[in-house]
């Protein structure tokens, strides 16, 4: 029988690129499908905080066991921002361009454009929290490339490629993917526990 888990997001990138890495292993159910409406709070300042907000606000909705999962761009030469704020960097609209024109903005001249992606992911399952983190190392580049994916993807070039992610087809960006090295360590920990 496969497990079911409710997926804490109302990103349908995030859906599909988990959803391409789990395969049929498990039954991920969106928050759409599951008939849940509501703007999940990010309100603490650590991704791992974060991420257990949402999916504990999801399991007390629902009782069932479900998993969340938050993410930051870390930028060595601006100290770790945008960091746990990498949605709203520019504010609250959220809005991808801004945030990204921003960023760039910050970086003009500086030659360090080491940087990183950060996913951690909560998962409650049967009552129980569980934490797992995903790490993709990379670099800010001048200017945007590319027009697949989401978010910081057209400037954001992970170590061993020479493109960015938003160049990249999902299938090349679960190659490298922070958000894959995250869920990857959450499928072996299903598959340990038989769940
Ligand atoms: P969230 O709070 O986990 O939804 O993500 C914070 C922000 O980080 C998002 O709004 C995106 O701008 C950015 N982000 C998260 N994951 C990725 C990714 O895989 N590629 C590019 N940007 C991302």
């Amino acid at each position: 029988m496969h497990t079911k888990l409710i997926f804490a997001t109302n990103n349908q990138h995030k859906v599909d690129e988990i959803r391409a890495v789990t395969g049929n292993l498990f039954d991920i159910i969106t928050l759409k499908e599951a008939g849940i409406d509501i703007d999940i709070p990010e309100p603490h300042d650590t991704l791992e905080a974060n991420a257990t907000e949402k999916s504990m606000t999801i399991h007390r909705l629902t009782g069932e066991n479900c998993f969340s999962e938050d993410t930051g761009l870390e930028v060595a030469a601006l100290d770790g921002e945008p960091g746990v704020k990498s949605a709203r960097y520019a504010g609250d609209a959220r809005d991808f361009q801004e945030n990204i024109d921003k960023l760039l903005h910050k970086l003009q001249g500086l030659t360090d454009r080491s940087a990183r992606f950060r996913t951690v992911i909560s998962l409650i399952l049967n009552e129980k929290e569980y934490l797992f983190t995903g790490v993709c190392e990379g670099k800010i580049s001048g200017s945007q490339k590319g027009l697949q994916g989401f978010g910081y993807d057209s400037v954001f070039v992970p170590d061993g490629a020479n493109k960015s992610f938003a160049e990249m087809t999902m299938e090349e960006k679960n190659l490298y993917s922070h958000r894959k090295k995250a869920v990857t360590q959450l499928i072996h920990f299903l598959s340990q526990k038989n769940a």
